[in-house]
C-alpha cells in the first residue's frame, strides 16, 4: 500500500493541500500548519497508508506543495 509522508515542521501553512484534498488534509487552528488526517507521527514526520485509488490525487497535491514536503512511498 502506498504511503503519504509529510515533513510537517517545514509546512508554511499555504493550505493548498487542504483545498485540493480535504479528505486527507486540514489546517490546524493551533499552529496554522497542515495536518495529515489520521497519520502516525515518527519524530517530525507524519505517515499514513492510502488506498491506491487516492494515489493520483495525492501525487497532484505533493507536486503542488510549494515547499515540497509531501512525499509518496
Ligand atoms: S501544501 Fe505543503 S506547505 Fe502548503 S499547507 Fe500543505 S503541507 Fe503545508
Amino acid at each position: 500500500m502506498p504511503k503519504v509522508v509529510q515533513y510537517r515542521d517545514k509546512c508554511i501553512g499555504c493550505a493548498i493541500c487542504a483545498e485540493m484534498q480535504p479528505a486527507l488534509w486540514r489546517m490546524s487552528r493551533k499552529d496554522g500548519k497542515a495536518t495529515l488526517i489520521g497519520a502516525l507521527q515518527k519524530k517530525k514526520v507524519f505517515i499514513i497508508p492510502i488506498n491506491a485509488g487516492l494515489l493520483e490525487a495525492t501525487e497532484a497535491v505533493a507536486r503542488a506543495c510549494p515547499v515540497n514536503i509531501i512525499k509518496l512511498q
